[in-house]
């Protein structure tokens, strides 16, 4: 794909957008940023555009912009559905994503991660393997560098591992990786996506233009990810939690086992035991790494190594502290309904849970049937709160706290011994917050201030 000389407009200055502005600009294409949010808003970011001599607006899009262009690169952040954009479309401007710019232009193999919940923990899990493998490896995407910024330094010997999201997924088109996962597919963003149906759409296009040399690994113990395997012209192998599987990774007795295909002998990878990290959706995580990572070559004693010695990503139902002999968990992350299940599964009684943020069209009802015997309260916080209270309305103790601060202390003080205060908001975060990790900074911030006052109380007592 030549760019030099073409004009680009990129749409939405978020971390990708900006990394591909200055992509195509290296690459001599004729670059325009557009961005709804202010001046002001955007702030540093301008200037060094400027100088890369890459022309910026700011506070809303301009029709015009949008007409004169040989190529639109749209930021996961912004809707196809705009009206600007949506409007170019119609007037036959190519429109892709970051994601699908990177792919024209990255050397070496692909191994990408999408799903529901569990991408991150995932992709740096299958990153930390590889390295332990002694590949060359560089992590990016949805997880921190966005994948236009591996290009420049991509290899032929070099794998590019990848966590994608359903947002990049939409906007691609030739992106085929080599080895493609679908951990899990569970409602989210269907305030964006329009429905459940358009959203599993854009995950199976991790593998809609796959090849047969390609790889793709299914969830066999998840029914959306599951029937994706009718669609899948690449050969396809599965992990499983819950039984034996014919070609990828299974458990069996406690370990960990792997079959490389149905005449293969299943090879045993670790112990169950030996995965540091908690609740069942980690075993499901680590065994899709299991797979992912043997199929790129790693070897079974790598693997072992680096999930054993693999810790939870901070905010990712990450062990805080322990204050009088309550546990506080941090899985700011949980940002969906599922990932709040799956949180709430992995302790078997005595939860306090602090719920609530902002709403993304979710139904809290799926949460009705885990509070008997398992969660002592609920804590409300942020705008979902209302909604919240009315979902769960008579299946469990409900407490409005309003504010984070004040559902820790309300927490902490009816917590007891053996306890666990839990933060799995099952919505985002942007009502109080700037972020998910904002979020959990706060809440970490305010545990360990109790600690520290909890633990002056005990030494001056
Ligand atoms: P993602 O990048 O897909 O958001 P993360 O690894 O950041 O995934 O985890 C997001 C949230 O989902 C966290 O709350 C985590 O505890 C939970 N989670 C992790 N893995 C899974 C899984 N396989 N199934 C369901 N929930 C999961």
């Amino acid at each position: 794909m030549e760019l030099k000389g073409k004009k680009v407009l990129v749409v939405g200055l978020g971390k990708s957008g900006l990394a591909a502005a200055l992509f195509l600009r290296r690459r001599g294409a004729q670059v325009t940023v557009s961005d709804i949010r202010s001046a002001q808003a955007l702030g540093k970011d301008i200037p060094a555009l400027i100088e890369q001599g890459i022309a910026v607006e700011a506070g809303g899009h301009g029709l015009l912009t949008f007409r004169r262009q040989d190529l639109i690169v749209v930021s996961p952040g912004v809707p196809l559905t705009t009206p600007e954009l949506a409007q170019a479309q119609k007037f036959g401007i190519p429109i892709i994503g970051e994601v699908e710019l990177a792919a024209r232009f990255l050397k070496g193999k692909v191994l990408a991660i999408t799903g529901s919940n569990g991408k991150t923990t995932t992709t740096s899990l299958c990153g930390k393997i590889l390295e332990k493998a002694r590949e060359r490896v560089h992590v990016g995407g949805n997880i921190g560098l966005p994948v236009i910024g591996l290009v420049d330094d991509s290899r032929e010997d070099v794998w590019s591992v990848l966590e994608v999201s359903s947002f990049q997924l939409e906007t691609t088109e030739t992106f085929h990786p080599d080895i493609a996962v679908i951990l899990n597919i569970t409602p989210d963003h269907l305030d964006r996506h329009g429905s459940f149906e358009n959203y599993v759409a854009a995950k199976e296009r991790i593998f809609a233009v796959q090849t047969a040399e390609d790889m793709l690994i299914l969830n066999a113990d998840d029914d959306v990810a599951s029937r994706a395997a009718a669609r899948a012209k690449s050969q396809v192998f599965w992990f499983s939690r819950k039984r034996a599987i014919r070609q990828g990774a299974f458990v069996h007795e406690g370990v960990v086992l792997f079959r490389a295909s149905e005449q293969a002998a299943p090879e045993p990878i670790l112990k169950i035991e030996e995965i540091p990290l908690k609740g069942a959706h980690n075993v499901e995580n680590v065994l899709a790494a299991v797979c992912a990572a043997r199929l790129a070559g790693a070897a079974p004693e790598a693997i072992r190594s680096a999930v054993a010695g693999f810790r939870a990503v901070e905010h990712r139902l990450e062990f805080v502290a322990e204050i009088d002999g309550v546990s506080y968990y941090n899985d700011s992350k949980a940002t969906n309904v599922d990932a709040a299940i799956k949180a709430i599964e992995s302790f078997p009684s005595g939860i306090h849970l602090i719920l609530g943020g902002k709403d993304k069209d979710s139904d809290y009802r799926q949460l009705r049937p885990l509070m008997a015997g398992r969660v002592k309260a609920v804590y409300t916080i942020g705008s979902a709160a209302e909604k919240i209270i009315t979902h769960l309305d008579g299946a469990v103790k409900l407490v409005s706290a309003g504010t984070l601060d004040n559902a820790v202390s309300l927490a902490a003080e009816a917590a007891e011994k053996g306890d666990v205060v839990l933060l799995a908001p099952a919505c985002s975060s942007f009502d109080q917050f700037d972020n998910y990790e904002h979020r959990g900074q706060t809440f970490k911030t305010t545990v360990l201030a109790r600690r520290g006052a909890a633990a002056w109380q005990n030494a001056s007592a």
